[in-house]
């Protein structure tokens, strides 16, 4: 199909907006344009949607589906243009009609159907499976309300709802002829029929699974994919004559909790929450899926024995390990298949990735709450937790190898057990995790069925997370490597390598991160009213707010920096700029209190005369996609200091990398990965091993100790049960740092063991800082080897070791 030019681009805008909003381009608001520029950008996609799933369907292609409770999609215009190679005429057309493009990209609601990396990792994936044009669905909610939008008010979270729809329903195409149905409670009792044996299942709730798409332009191909997000209605019409009997409420109860399976997202991130609506919208959008999946294979005139030929069900994290027993249920109950055969096919359509070892992230569902709302899928749990102990058993004869490897154990059922037991493949996202589930979370399992388990680091999509938010950079790559064939090409990067010692592409390098530091402070100021000094280091530390990433460890350092300032006015040289993003989950109180500190202490340093000019902190509230895109290209100093071995890849360290910001981190997650691209010399690594961490633990581990020997970090923990300027005292995080509050032993993340290697890492990260060659040539190096990290590398590595798809190389 041809490309769009300016002026065909901007005519199919005004017929748009007329014909959907009556208005022409000089009376239209900067929501509406965007609403109009999405209707223009979806009609183009879908009709090359359609093209791709004659083609898919014509060649017999096997099919990837993706679900996942989470799609943290961001902003969808100025991508869907840029993939489109629209993005010039876009920019132009808009421009013709009196707008500031910047500012109608800046007016679209962030899609905020996620809460973190999962959620973003989807995104990426999507675009990625996209642009290598394997055919390929996610599958999701089509929540109302995303992820809360968070306000500061006096230092601390307030939540607000984030109506994402108004605008972002422009997106979105209803699909109502695909509707599924799912049901909820109930009673399942078996019937014979002519010699036959049913299952029949009965009463309780039936919910009505409404599809709406939202299409997905890969970059510089035709291929389009679907991101279907199922919504939830009711199945019954209100029954009027209820009202007549005097059952007013009655009558829209049913109504009512059809709606709220898909309300809002449950934003607890890397936290289990065992909510029976959490566990209601987990098969909500699991069935329906499954049930269209199923259908789609059947229509196609194919035989299910051959499903797992055709079909691969990747599942993101446990969240919808249901398909396992939802597949038995269609295969056994609705196509008469024997447990066996089901048994078969399902195991090896289905493959699972693991995203945590926290224990309190992992998901076990009472028994008592599961078998109420899903009687037949209990039945079915059973029988393959039966199953599966016997296996266990069989092959270990060892009680306690079957208690940690068994689905359903003391009134719980086990959903990561289900999925190794239920699935082809269990990866870990990074080298280093991967290795922590063979060797230790889920090592029986490993033992007995080695070949299940794999790696596949986790990847982003460069094209957004480069191209499009860093434009300079890209034309500065381009330039260097001699093309913009990196783009689908991430590993070409790695050209620039040897300009490393070229004194104008580093010139070059450090004149484009200052203009989009100043950018970034124009638009800090503009939003929010802080004003930035785009001469000073900008040290950033944006993801969610968790113990275990340890944010209080960088304010502890801070607090010590500022401190250090007050005894000599002249201990700060190089002006320092600590910029924190990030949202705690409503209930968790820890995450909420380290919040008003970081804003507490920013408070009192700008009342400080001494730290004008020199030391600054900056909370930046509503930390989300979009904003993500503006700060990543103007940081410098990329903070992934998460305990060894608690942070099962990140993904924010690779945007960073990408971007040119020198990382200051732990050997964690993907920062490994990165250490062994970049080596000592082009980052600052310190602190605990993940082996020592585990050593120190079983060891005992004695933080009031290295409270009473480090002096400088004694006052600094003191200056936290002593308060700030603004009456606030934080007695409580500094008990549970040295001594353990709430039931939680003292300092679980071990900050205070890795805080003096932390403050050296940091000194030497402001050294560099002072010899700009030095830096810059650093940068250099890290945007280079940043290509690993390119999704497009993710998702070939899963079309290769789990998917066995084609992609395009
Ligand atoms: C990338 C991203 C994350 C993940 O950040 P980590 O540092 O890997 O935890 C979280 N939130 C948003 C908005 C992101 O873009």
């Amino acid at each position: 199909m041809k490309n769009f030019t300016t002026e065909t681009l901007q005519q199919a805008i005004t017929d748009k907006l007329m014909i959907h909003f009556g208005k022409a381009p000089e009376d239209a608001t900067e929501a509406e344009i965007v609403r109009a520029c999405a209707r223009v950008m979806r009609d183009r996609i879908a009709i090359r949607g359609v093209e791709t799933r004659t083609k898919t369907r014509k060649q017999g292609d096997k099919q990837v589906h993706y679900l996942s409770l989470e799609f943290l999609m961001g902003r969808s215009l100025m991508k869907n243009a840029y993939n489109l190679g629209s993005l010039k005429m876009l920019n132009e057309a808009l421009t013709n009609m009196g707008f500031t493009p910047a500012d109608v990209f800046e007016a679209e609601p962030d899609a905020a159907l996620g809460n973190g990396g999962l959620g973003r990792l989807a995104a990426c994936y999507i675009d990625s499976m996209t642009t290598l044009e394997i055919p390929a669905t996610g599958y999701s909610i089509c929540y109302d309300l995303g992820i809360f939008k968070q306000k500061i008010v006096d230092g601390q979270q307030v939540e607000l709802p984030d109506s994402w729809k108004d605008v972002g329903e422009a997106w979105l195409l209803p699909r109502p002829e695909d509707t599924k149905w799912v049901r909820f409670g109930g009673t399942v009792r078996d019937q014979w029929d002519n010699g036959y044996l049913h299952i029949v299942h009965e009463g309780g709730q039936v919910v009505r699974a409404v599809p709406c798409d939202m299409e997905i332009a890969g970059y510089d191909t035709d291929h389009v994919n679907t991101l279907r997000l199922w919504d939830a209605q009711p199945t019954k019409q209100v029954d009027m004559s209820m009202y007549s009997r005097g059952e007013y409420m009655k009558a829209t109860e049913e109504e009512a909790m059809a709606e709220v399976i898909a309300k809002v997202l449950y934003p607890e991130d890397n936290h289990y929450e065992g909510k029976s609506l959490r566990l209601k919208q987990q098969y909500f959008f699991v069935s329906a899926t499954v049930q269209h999946i199923v259908q789609k294979h059947v229509e196609a005139g194919r035989p299910l024995t051959n499903f797992h030929e055709y079909n691969v069900i990747q599942i993101n994290d446990t969240h919808p390990a249901l398909v396992v027993p939802e597949l038995m249920r269609i295969f056994i109950d609705e196509a008469g298949l024997d447990w066996e055969q089901a048994w078969d096919i399902t195991t090896q359509a289905v493959a699972y990735t693991n995203h945590t070892v926290l224990a309190e992230a992992l998901e076990r569902w009472p028994q008592d709450l599961f078998q109420t709302l899903l009687p037949r899928i209990w039945q079915i749990v059973q029988e393959i937790s039966n199953r599966w102990q016997a296996k266990v058993d069989n092959h270990f004869h060892n009680h306690s190898i079957t208690a940690d490897m068994a689905i359903v154990w003391n009134g719980e059922i086990r959903m990561a057990n289900l999925c190794i037991a239920g699935g082809m493949a269990v990866n870990g996202v990074s080298g280093l995790h991967s290795e922590i589930l063979r060797k230790d979370v889920f090592k029986n399992a490993c033992n007995m069925e080695p070949h299940k388990f794999k790696n596949v680091t986790n990847g982003i999509d460069h094209r957004r997370w480069l191209s499009e938010i860093n434009p300079e950079m890209d034309s500065l790559i381009c330039e260097l490597t001699g093309s913009n064939r990196y783009l689908s090409h991430a590993d070409d990067m790695m050209k620039l390598d040897a300009f490393a010692d070229d004194k104008t592409v580093l010139a070059k390098l450090a004149e484009i991160k200052h203009a989009n530091k100043v950018r970034f402070a124009k638009h800090a100021k503009k939003t929010r009213g802080v004003i930035l000094n785009p001469d000073s280091i900008f040290d950033v530390q944006v993801k969610r707010l968790h113990e275990y990433k340890r944010q209080l460890l960088n304010v502890v350092h801070i607090i010590s920096l500022y401190q250090k300032l007050q005894d000599d006015p002249n201990a700060i040289t190089v002006p320092h700029t600590f910029l924190f993003g990030a949202k705690a989950a409503p209930g968790y109180q820890v995450a909420k209190r380290i919040i008003h500190l970081i804003n507490s202490l920013s408070d009192e340093i700008d009342h400080n005369p001494a730290c004008k000019g020199k030391l600054q902190v900056v909370f930046l509230e509503n930390y989300r996609v979009s904003l993500a895109e503006q700060l990543i290209p103007a940081s410098e100093v990329s903070q992934q200091i998460s305990t060894a071995g608690k942070e099962a890849s990140g993904t924010g360290n690779m945007k960073f990398m990408m971007n040119g910001a020198l990382t200051v981190g732990t050997l964690d997650g993907a920062n490994v990965e990165m250490h062994g691209l970049l080596g000592d010399e082009n980052m600052f690594l310190f602190g605990l091993h993940a082996h020592e961490v585990e050593q120190l633990i079983r060891d005992g581990y004695d933080p009031q100790r290295i409270y009473q020997e480090n002096a400088t970090l004694h006052r600094a923990l003191d200056a936290l049960r002593n308060g700030f300027r603004d009456g606030v005292r934080y007695d409580d995080l500094y008990q549970r740092l040295v001594y353990g509050n709430h039931g939680s032993c003292a300092d679980e993340y071990l900050l205070l063991a890795d805080f003096a290697d932390y403050a050296k890492a940091e000194a030497r990260m402001s050294a560099t800082y002072a010899d700009p060659t030095a830096w810059n040539k650093m940068s250099l190096h890290n945007i280079a080897r940043s290509g690993l990290f390119s999704a497009d590398r993710s998702i070939a590595d899963y079309a290769e070791t789990i998917w066995h798809t084609n992609y395009r190389k």
